[in-house]
């Protein structure tokens, strides 16, 4: 017997694996790679090693995106369509599980943990929509849960499983420390950046203005502070490597800027390109240099390099156009 795992790598799908594993099941591990989810390590990966099983990974590409942008269940409390993003990753389980030959799928979900996607309903409506009905175990919570194919078919001993459910974390650390496993893994949803106030607002933003989400964009939004100018979008970078990231995945007609002589974040033009645009740009720049006259010349390119005598904006300014 083959199973399944969604394994994202947070303690919960880690305790979900264990228990899967210790009923003699041949456990499959599938990552998906979100495209707004930050992870300091290889938490899936170190996982997959630690206990001998292969590791499938899928990178969430186009397809992600239109759901985040257009998601038919809604967001969470930011911009974090949940319940969507859920279906998206049993979809592409179901197409691994073909592959691989598991027979059914499981995951770490926890009833009730969190606010939109793990009440029962949600749940449910999540297996139906990814056409997995019944084939989606959740070993945390599974005595709370409807009996699923692998526990009525006697692939899986219902008995071992567990009746977790709420959004306390105490059973989980407990079994945890059971297993040895303690210490060692982050919290579950920890890195969702979706669910973040202030990136919330730049996704908002780029959804209102962009027709089709692309990759570039999304990386985009994670990188330095961004300004909205009518259609046109500025985004200063924070740091060195954010600076070589914006160089980087800057369109060719889009403008460049940079303050000569100084220590100067570089920023990036997009959208519409007038004059009025390319001022408040150099003025951000300015703003986030380290020239402190009173105005300085900012450099600015798409292929030619020009120049602007600005005086950099104040906090009110900055505040004023920041997204
Ligand atoms: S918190 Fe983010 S990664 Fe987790 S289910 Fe919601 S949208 Fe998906």
């Amino acid at each position: 017997m083959k199973a399944l795992a969604l394994l994202s790598g947070g303690l919960d799908s880690i305790l979900a694996l264990k228990l899967v594993l210790d009923q003699s099941i041949e456990v499959v591990a599938l990552n998906i790679i979100l495209p707004f989810v930050t992870e300091k390590e290889d938490y899936a990966g170190t996982t997959a090693k630690k206990f001998g099983i292969p590791l499938v990974r899928v990178e969430a590409g186009k397809e992600y995106l239109a759901i985040v942008q257009n998601p038919k269940h809604g967001y969470g409390s930011g911009m974090n369509p949940c319940i969507d993003c859920h279906i998206y990753m049993l979809r592409e389980a179901k197409k691994i599980a073909k592959e691989v030959g598991a027979e059914f799928i499981f995951t770490g979900d926890v009833l009730g943990e969190r606010p939109m996607s793990q009440y029962k309903n949600a749940l449910k409506l999540e297996e139906t929509e990814a056409g997995l009905e019944g084939l989606v175990l959740r070993p945390l919570s599974a005595k709370l849960l409807p009996v699923t194919v692998p526990e009525r078919n006697g692939w899986v001993d219902r008995n071992k499983l567990l009746a977790i459910s709420g959004r306390s974390r105490k059973p989980q650390i407990e079994l945890a420390q059971t297993f040895g496993l303690q210490d060692e893994y982050p919290a579950p949803a920890g890195g969702c950046r979706l669910t973040y106030k202030e990136f919330a607002s730049k996704v908002r933003d780029l959804f209102k203005h962009t027709e089709k989400v692309t990759k570039r964009d999304a990386m985009l939004l994670q990188i330095g502070r961004h300004f909205r100018v009518g259609t046109a979008k500025i985004i200063v970078g924070r740091n060195e490597e954010e600076n070589t990231q914006l160089l980087a995945l800057k369109r060719p007609e889009a403008y460049a800027f940079e303050v000569p002589g100084y220590g100067s974040p570089i920023a990036i033009l997009e959208g519409t390109t007038s004059k009025e645009a390319i001022e408040i740009a150099a003025k951000l720049t300015a703003r986030y240099s380290d020239a402190e006259e009173k105005s300085v010349f900012v450099d600015y390119w798409t292929n030619k390099k020009e120049s602007i005598f600005v005086t950099p904006f104040d906090e009110a300014e900055v505040l004023r156009l920041r997204i």
